[in-house]
């Protein structure tokens, strides 16, 4: 009898990577006990150092494969019923703000995000934040970053479209930290990430478990940085990445700002070039495998919906609003409220999933 085939970095690299699958979620470089994969510019993995062949990488990328129900039960407690099959468990929906109006000021849409964060961190909920930073001569470009003030993770808001391998950050916040409870930020492929590498059997465990708040963010699309903000944006457009102070995609038109001033402001359709290939592949729109959702959709200008989904989500933002750090009013009270929700939710689900089992095989 053939034995069976050892599933490593090299099979990860062909099933995945090279097969336009790889959303650069950064978790198979997080699972390495050697240290030897890292983050590229071109949104993949690579690897730079000596194998041992150990498999966790493998194991733990959820395009290998992401037991939904596993995760939902063990999160939540029991998986999602039928009204919730376009949006995941949700223990309450809101639509919510900062009350801190300079967070609002600095803050993509409503600050909510940071705000939560922030108070989790400051109230000792949490140890530290993994969220996406940018800087440099490729800004715009996110990395994760790693606070441990409220202060360093204000550096970090508003969001940069394209993916940075926000889970990697994980381990480098973990090591040398051995109880360190994070709170990451993460799109939607990136909480599957986080899950799977909390959950899989096989995968590394031991990191994913540091993770005890995941906020995921609404998600369509990410694109390609090289491409569209180094090559379109900045080469072709001449419009230099650090003159832009925001990048924002609303009413399906990409739109540039620097104050009042906008830079560009094109149909999104025009960046379909640009989108990274495995987005193609991805079904969760509102990050359903998240602790708390935060996105614009749904929600009125300058406000944020939220999707309030475990126990420990819902402690830290009723602390958050007991403590008038964040508003809210229920979303079944504003417009267009869940059905918007839904309704891009179904959309997303039309496209082809890369994972086919809702529970683990292994
Ligand atoms: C690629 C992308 C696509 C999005 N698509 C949609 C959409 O289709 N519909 C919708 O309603 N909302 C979408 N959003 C979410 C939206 O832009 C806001 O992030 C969300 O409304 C929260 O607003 P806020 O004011 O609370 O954020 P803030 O308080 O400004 O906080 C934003 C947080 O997100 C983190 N972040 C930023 N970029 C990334 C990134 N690339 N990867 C991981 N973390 C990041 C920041 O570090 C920060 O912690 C998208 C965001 C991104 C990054
Ligand atoms: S774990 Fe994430 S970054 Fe690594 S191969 Fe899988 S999808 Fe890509
Ligand atoms: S996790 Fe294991 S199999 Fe994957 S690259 Fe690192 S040493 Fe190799
Ligand atoms: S569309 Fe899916 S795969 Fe692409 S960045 Fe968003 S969550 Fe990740």
């Amino acid at each position: 009898m053939a034995a069976p085939q050892l599933k490593v970095w090299g099979t990860l690299l062909k099933e995945v990577v090279t097969n336009d699958l790889c959303m650069f979620c950064g978790t198979c470089i997080a699972s390495c006990p050697v240290n030897v994969l890292i983050p590229t510019d071109d949104e993949r993995p690579t690897i730079k150092g000596m194998c041992v062949l150990c498999g966790l990488c493998y194991h733990s990328c959820p395009r290998i494969e992401l037991p939904v129900d596993d995760i939902e039960e063990r999160l939540y407690g029991r998986i999602r019923n039928e009204n919730e099959a376009y949006t995941g468990v949700i223990r309450a929906a809101y639509s919510v703000r900062s009350t801190d109006p300079k967070i609002r000021s600095i803050a993509q849409d409503s600050g909510a995000t940071t705000s939560i964060l922030a108070h989790a961190l400051s109230r000792g909920l949490i140890d530290c934040t993994v969220t996406a930073g940018t800087s440099g001569s490729d800004y715009w470009r996110p990395r994760p970053r790693i606070s441990r003030s409220v202060e360093e993770l204000l550096s970090t808001v508003k969001s940069k479209y394209s993916a940075g391998a926000q889970v990697s950050g994980v381990a480098d916040a973990a090591v040398g930290n051995p109880g360190s409870r994070i709170g990451l930020v993460g799109l939607p492929c990136q909480i599957e990430g986080a899950r799977r590498l909390a959950m899989s059997p096989l995968g590394n465990q031991k990191i994913g478990k540091h993770v005890k708040l995941a906020i995921g963010i609404f998600c369509v699309d990410s694109f390609k940085f090289n491409k569209l903000f180094l090559e379109f944006v900045q080469e072709k457009n001449q419009i230099p990445l650090r003159q832009v102070e925001k990048v924002d995609i609303k009413n399906n038109r990409f739109i540039l700002t620097a104050g009042e001033k906008v830079l560009m402001d094109l149909p999104v359709e025009e960046l379909k070039p640009y989108v990274l290939p495995a987005c193609s592949r991805c079904q969760d729109f509102t990050a359903e495998l998240s602790d708390i959702s935060i996105g614009a959709v749904g929600s009125p200008k300058g406000w944020t919906t939220v999707l309030v989904r475990s126990e420990f989500g819902e402690e830290v933002f009723k602390s958050a609003l007991d403590e008038g750090v964040i508003e809210s009013n229920p979303l079944s009270e504003v417009k267009p409220g869940l059905p918007l929700v839904v309704k891009l939710s179904k959309m997303k689900k039309q496209r082809q999933a890369p994972y086919v089992r809702r529970r683990s095989q292994q």
